[in-house]
């Protein structure tokens, strides 16, 4: 078992710095999802975790241990990879062996793990088997066997489920969350998917550019976003936001937005004139009787709910309704915001007001 210490760690490909000074501490058993757009450096910090990847600067521990400069092999970890990296002509067994036996085990204290976690993974049927005779979801399991059975202090993820269709990432996101819960090791994991870091993640680390944006449990980023990039980076549909500037109104302020619509903010901590943009997420939006006007434009039945697009203040807003409306595309409906779930942002600097 193994807590990790991120302090001031960067990364710099020559002239180039793509990491810069990420502080994190990862508690031991804890499963944190790093999570962000492509290209904002989570791989690099993850490769840098895990010993692949030189740390330019910053200091590095692993189960209390400085590891900035440990090799690999000696830091006690498992990777599972997109591509599990198989080798095509050895059997599941031998797959899962692979790495006991270049550490030059004996086969009888390797086989009973092999045994353990083939019948954790549901791959017990399957030992004999090659890998191109085996589906997609259970060749990432046989990838996650090996990793299980070094019995690592540190399993680091990096987008293991991107390379599965939509079904089988929900089911494997499930079992790796179910796997965890198991072992309770300690878990890094690097996607882009924020739905997969919403519901695997025990604390949730947004990055962008090389920076962090935000650390936090999901609902607590879900529900209280730090600045404007992770309020729109999570949630699908994602947060609607109007910029617009705060009036004085009779009760209090407003924020008048582009098209003139002014909507009232009773208790926000804001002055007239000051630039702010408001944010609400769409399943939030209620429709009623008076209120905003939206003229709707496009209307998207998924089953369980309805999207209707139109435009708010003259952005393009989306308004999640449960009730199956009878609305049909340029009708006019009138909605409001409930005070809890409206989020006021500084428009320039981009930080969550009050
Ligand atoms: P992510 O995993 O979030 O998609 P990466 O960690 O792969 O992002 O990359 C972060 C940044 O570092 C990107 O801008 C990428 O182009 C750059 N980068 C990654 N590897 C190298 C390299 N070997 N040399 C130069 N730049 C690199």
């Amino acid at each position: 078992m193994a807590a990790v210490q991120l302090s001031g760690i960067y990364k710099r490909y020559g002239d180039t710095q793509v990491v810069h000074g990420i502080d994190l501490h990862i508690d031991d058993g804890e499963f944190v999802v790093l999570v962000g757009p492509s290209g904002c450096g989570k791989s690099t910090l993850m490769r840098m975790v895990a010993g692949l990847e030189e740390i330019s600067g910053g200091e590095l521990t692993i189960g209390g241990t400085r590891a900035n400069s440990l090799p690999p092999q000696q830091r006690n970890i498992s990777m599972v990879f997109q591509s599990y990296a198989l080798y095509p002509h050895l059997s599941v067994y031998d797959n899962i062996a692979f790495g006991p036996r270049i550490r030059k085990e004996a086969s009888t204290s390797f086989k009973p793990r092999i045994e353990a976690a083939a019948k954790m993974l549901n791959l017990s049927g399957y030992l004999d088997r090659l890998p191109r005779a085996l589906s997609g979801g259970q060749r990432q399991r046989v990838a996650m066997g090996r990793a299980v059975v070094r019995e690592p202090s540190l399993f680091l993820f990096d987008e293991p489920l991107s390379n599965l269709d939509a079904k089988l990432r929900v089911q494997m996101r499930t079992e790796i969350k179910a796997l965890h819960q198991r072992l309770k090791n300690t878990v890094i994991y690097v996607t882009h998917d924020q739905i997969e870091a919403m519901t695997m993640a025990d604390r949730i680390v947004v990055m962008n550019a090389g920076r962090i944006e935000q650390i936090g449990r999901p609902l607590e980023l879900y529900d209280r976003p730090a600045n404007l990039f992770v309020a729109s980076f999570l949630g699908s549909p994602s947060m609607n936001f109007s910029a617009g500037e705060v009036v004085s109104a009779p009760a209090g302020v407003a924020l008048k937005l582009g098209d003139g619509v002014q909507i009232p903010l009773p208790g926000a901590a804001v002055t007239p004139g000051a630039k702010v943009t408001l944010g609400v997420r769409p399943e939030h939006i209620e429709t009623s009787t008076e209120g905003i006007p939206m003229d709707v434009e496009v209307i998207e039945p998924t089953g369980a709910e309805t999207h209707l697009y139109g435009k708010i203040g003259g952005a393009a807003w989306c308004v999640t309704t449960r009730q199956r409306a009878s609305i049909e595309p340029g009708q006019r409906v009138t909605v409001r915001f409930p005070e809890q779930h409206m989020h006021l942002f500084d428009t320039e600097s981009g930080s969550r007001l009050g």
